[in-house]
């Protein structure tokens, strides 16, 4: 019995013990250098039950979900979760005055009524290979970068050719650890994907923007998708015929909930770390780039959330689009102030330090590695007027949508001016215009960029580097005496696209020689000033300096690699499939605050105003509140659980991904980070850095008891506590 016990306390004090891991890791690699601490932790699966080739496995159950998020598929039907944020495009454009699906929700009520979402794709993972042998071979010391790149990028091609050989697959190879090593992923992407189900933004974005990022959360960020496939369960285009995916692997959902304490993990596709810069490199992200960004983002944040704020058309106009920006926005400014908080400027520059020694401590290391810092401070120094002048071109100058909309038009004018246009071609080219502009005006207010290209001109001609100035600026400037005011609204009574009627009519009517008319038009001429001043002067260099940097970074990143030899290195993240674990947990982010590891949605109700509209409640999620009609939902202590924290170390692209306890049931759907935490892009806190989950049976609270949609709940597998998989 004393036995016993003894046992039993030194295992809690192990798992109490076992904190924060950082790492985002490959899952292949898992059974070398993760199962043992994944399984001391709590984990109560195989490495090969998480990841093989040879059986279906909870990989299988994975997705990345439109490019940037990820999805997890929850039903013998195809069936997937994700984020209302990464499903919000797909919503948006679904929406109208007439179904405001954003507003109000939407809910399939059979297969029939699922939408299609074109455009939309989720692709699976086949298999992962390390094939750094096959990539780097005839790499030899002596080359240069170029040379270096050339083969590196023959012998890739070569084996992304043979991995789809025969197969409907498609094959990538990405370089990990800075081009140090290279994996091969082998994948399947589906293309007919369909809207099921999304919660009204008053739940799946609950709090808007002033709770984006934050804890304590109470969003219900969730939406509902479904995987189709042909008759042979095969990838194929959108079709009638078409069949909900059959899955090799589906995930079981857990309603037991989690205690402070639990081991966790994260399936998913990390976008974009940097762990393993210099310190020039940090500053550069978090101390020049950031606060620029923020700048120009922050005023054209400003412009639309005005307008969005009169007006029921613009706010679903505006939802997906000012939503992209703001998150970006908002994360950087969490990032430069972490950065400063922790001080991860001055750590690596103790490291540097470290590393200098060592680098100086043999003739060796000297030969490969003693001028590599004094290298990085010199290129990072030249390349910071060139890097903040491409952030002017894409936040300032492409930050205006009628610019962007206006190089949509190049090529037309282009061909035309070459008159290498047949009449085939050019009817096919005006449909895709005609198509491009009414698209672009579904989704538009000129009145909005307007107001955005006054403010963005401004700040581009009164503090862009005049080396890399479009020219353009200049003269307008000099035309108008800097009113940018008065250009704007010029320009959008004069320009022929920035009027959709006239624009159509234009391209109705279009013959070759018109394109002198396209090229006289002031939109088109600002965006060509802009462009072309990006493309010949900016582009170049910036490619130029990315190279000299990458090639510093590989040697490195290997340089770490070779000093600390007892270390377990993982990559950076590159949105490829990775798995992080941790537990669930509280955070101490600051001096006398403590987050405690759940909301409830008693907080749902602490926050709700009125007259705020990231705070309306609908009445029938209140009903269900005032009645405590949570159903098998609720938990063990009679509260519906909202959302959780734990210390799973993630990033964008993380959106959506499923988080799992160690029998490998779904417990949550990761969504964000808290805002003391986001520079763990930069640096690794453990105390301060925490992913936030939505808790699965909120999720499934709002789609049984909310939306009365059982028949999605029927499809799903529930078990209990005690079943393993
Ligand atoms: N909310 C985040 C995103 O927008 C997820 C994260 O970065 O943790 O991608």
């Amino acid at each position: 019995m004393r036995k016993s016990l003894l046992i039993i306390l030194l295992l809690v004090a192990f798992r109490l013990d076992a904190g924060p891991v950082e790492g985002m890791w490959i899952p292949f690699l898992l059974e070398q250098m993760n199962i043992k601490q994944m399984r001391d932790m709590g984990l109560r699966l195989s490495a090969e039950d998480i990841y093989s080739v040879n059986h279906s496995c909870l990989k299988d159950a994975i997705v990345q979900f439109g490019g940037g998020c990820t999805a997890e598929i929850v039903s013998p039907q195809g069936l997937i979760l994700t984020n209302y944020h990464c499903g919000l495009g797909s919503i948006q454009r679904h929406s109208s005055l007439q179904h405001d699906y954003l507003n109000d929700g939407f809910w399939a009520a059979s297969f029939d009524d699922e939408l299609p979402c074109p455009g939309l794709s989720v692709t699976l993972l086949v298999r992962i290979e390390d094939v750094t042998e096959r990539a780097l071979h005839g790499i030899g010391e002596e080359m240069n970068q170029i040379q270096r790149q050339q083969l590196i990028k023959q012998n890739i091609e070569a084996i992304e050719k043979e991995a789809i050989r025969g197969n409907h697959f498609e094959a990538r190879v990405r370089p990990f650890f800075y081009g140090n090593q290279y994996y091969l992923f082998v994948n399947e992407t589906y293309k007919d994907i369909r809207l099921v189900g999304a919660p009204p933004s008053g739940i799946g974005k609950f709090g808007g923007d002033t709770d984006n990022w934050m804890w304590p959360r109470h969003t219900g960020d969730f939406s509902v998708f479904r995987i189709y496939a042909n008759q042979n369960n095969e990838p194929a285009p959108y079709s009638r015929q078409n069949l909900p995916y059959k899955p090799k692997y589906y995930l079981p959902i857990s309603l037991q909930g989690y205690e402070k304490g639990d081991f966790t993990f994260v399936f998913g596709y990390p976008g974009n770390t940097r762990e393993y810069l210099p310190s020039y490199g940090i500053d550069l992200a978090a101390d020049q780039e950031n606060p620029l960004r923020i700048l120009l983002r922050g005023k054209r944040l400003d412009i639309m959330k005005e307008a969005m704020d009169q007006s029921r058309l613009v706010r679903i106009q505006y939802a997906a689009k000012a939503n992209a920006i703001s998150n970006g926005w908002k994360k950087m400014i969490g990032e430069s102030r972490g950065v400063r908080r922790i001080d991860a400027i001055g750590k690596k520059k103790a490291y540097e330090e470290k590393f200098r020694l060592w680098a100086d401590s043999t003739p060796e290391h000297q030969k490969k590695y003693g001028s590599l810092l004094s290298s990085f401070e010199k290129i990072y120094l030249e390349y910071l007027p060139v890097d903040l002048a491409s952030v002017y071109i894409s936040e300032a100058g492409q930050g205006i949508e009628l610019v962007r909309f206006a190089a949509g038009f190049m090529e037309l004018a282009r061909l035309s001016q070459a008159k290498t246009l047949n009449p085939d071609t050019l009817t096919l080219l005006l449909t895709d215009l005609k198509r491009y502009t009414r698209g672009f005006y579904r989704n538009y207010q000129p009145g909005i960029d307007e107001k955005v290209m006054s403010q963005m001109l401004h700040e581009m001609a009164s503090s862009m580097n005049v080396g890399y100035r479009p020219a353009i600026l200049s003269e307008i400037g000099k035309s108008h005496g800097n009113n940018w005011d008065e250009y704007a609204r010029k320009l959008f009574q004069r320009s022929i696209l920035s009027d959709s009627t006239r624009l159509i009519a234009f391209l109705d009517g279009y013959r070759p020689t018109n394109y002198r008319k396209l090229e006289k038009d002031p939109a088109y001429q600002l965006m060509l000033g802009i462009y072309e001043m990006n493309e010949k002067n900016i582009i170049p260099k910036i490619k130029q300096f990315t190279g000299l940097l990458d090639s510093l970074q590989r040697i490195y990143m290997a340089g770490q690699m070779e000093m600390e030899k007892n270390r377990t290195f993982y990559p950076d993240a590159n949105f490829s499939m990775r798995i992080a674990y941790g537990k669930v947990d509280d955070c101490q982010p600051m001096d006398a605050v403590t987050y405690h590891y759940f909301t409830t949605l008693d907080g749902v109700m602490q926050k709700e105003d009125s007259t705020v509209y990231d705070y309306r409640v609908n009445s029938r999620l209140k009903t269900l509140f005032q009645k405590r009609d949570y159903g098998a939902y609720v938990d063990r202590d009679g509260t519906m659980h909202v959302a959780f924290l734990a210390s799973n170390h993630t990033t964008g692209g993380n959106s959506g991904s499923p988080v799992l306890n160690s029998v490998g049931a779904l417990i949550g759907i990761n969504f964000d980070r808290n805002w003391e935490g986001t520079q763990s892009d930069l640096m690794y806190d453990p105390l301060q850095c925490r992913n936030i989950s939505l808790d699965i049976r909120y999720c499934l609270f709002i789609i049984d008891k909310y939306a009365g949609a059982g028949r999605l709940i029927r499809e799903m597998k529930i078990i209990d506590a005690a079943q393993s998989l």
